[in-house]
């Protein structure tokens, strides 16, 4: 039976004890979802499951993955992943499959995974598709061992958050949300869709300062004066320091921040990260809540192309 308490940290944090109890000193910082898949029956993760089998690859458009018990034998499982994925999207959705099994087998016999499942993943108020995106992000890129690869979070910039994200083999933007989960700093992570602001996720000590990037409509468009804005420019990893103001009406006329981009090969899709001068505290916001939380398409990698201004 899978237990209903079992938050995807918990589970996370666990299948990575067992992890490097099992690899010693020689684990990789990159984490072996295949190790685990085989690991998992022997566990009490695994209970009454007999095997796991190796994840396969499906050609089928909207499909990123899916957790399937075999209807002949109720102790195997399986596990598939859309084709032709990059190995980092992959790898995410497999772990998401993990997360499936370990957290909701008890639940259903087949889980379909789709880049949208996080609105259709309800089941008894639980959101499992956002639970299963949840532990594989904390399983992929741990806490403890992010913070410490990050080390002088002042010196961040989006050449480090790209080794990180080749140090763990996930895609650049599971990577820099995860960041977003990570630092002290107050940072805003920014997706933009085709020219239009898709998402943006705020940190800790953004939050708590309210700093917030303006949004005049639903349809919101890069500032002008800013790099995101700046069709000349695809790439700059080093940032650029501008006024806080522009993005953010909130802040101070003396405030700074630092402004960085990468582009995507096909341009349709941009990531803006501003990491923003520190500030004091100030009350809360709860229209922040809502806006805070990753959905299963923003986690789904996607390639990571270099260009550097
Ligand atoms: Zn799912």
């Amino acid at each position: 039976m899978t237990d209903a308490t079992l938050t995807p940290s918990i589970a996370a944090s666990t299948a990575l004890k067992w992890l490097r109890l099992w690899h010693g000193a020689t684990m990789p910082e990159a984490t072996d979802l295949d190790v685990l898949r085989q690991m998992l029956p022997e566990t009490p993760y695994g209970k009454g499951v007999r095997e796991i089998k190796a994840p396969r690859p499906l050609d089928i458009s909207s499909f990123e993955g899916s957790l399937v018990r075999n209807p002949e034998d109720p102790t195997e499982w399986g596990i598939f992943y859309k084709e032709h994925a990059t190995p980092e999207r992959s790898r995410f959705t497999i772990a998401h499959e993990l997360g499936h099994f370990i957290l909701h087998r008890a639940l259903q016999s087949r889980f379909e995974c789709d880049n949208g499942g996080v609105t259709s993943g309800q089941f008894d108020g639980r959101n499992i598709e956002r639970e299963a995106n949840e532990f594989a992000s904390n399983l992929l890129m741990p806490m403890d061992l992010l913070r410490r690869l990050l080390g002088d979070q002042r010196k961040v910039t989006l050449h480090l958050l790209s080794d990180i994200a080749r140090t763990f083999e996930v895609s650049f933007e599971a990577l820099c949300l995860r960041f977003i989960e990570a630092t002290d700093q107050r940072a805003i992570l920014i997706h933009w869709d085709q020219g239009f602001l898709k998402y943006q996720r705020a940190s800790r000590n953004a939050l708590k300062t309210r700093a917030r990037v303006r949004q005049s409509d639903s349809a919101q468009e890069p500032f002008a004066g800013t790099l995101a804005a700046d069709a000349s420019v695809l790439q700059c990893f080093d940032g650029v320091e501008c006024s806080a103001a522009i993005w953010c009406a909130e802040e101070g006329a003396h405030m700074k921040l630092r402004e960085f981009k990468h582009s995507y090969t096909d341009r349709d899709r941009v990531i803006t990260l501003l990491l923003l001068e520190g500030a004091e505290p100030r009350d809360w916001d709860e229209s922040w809540k809502d806006e805070h939380v990753p959905d299963a398409s923003d986690q789904f990698g996607i390639s990571d192309q270099r260009f550097y201004c």
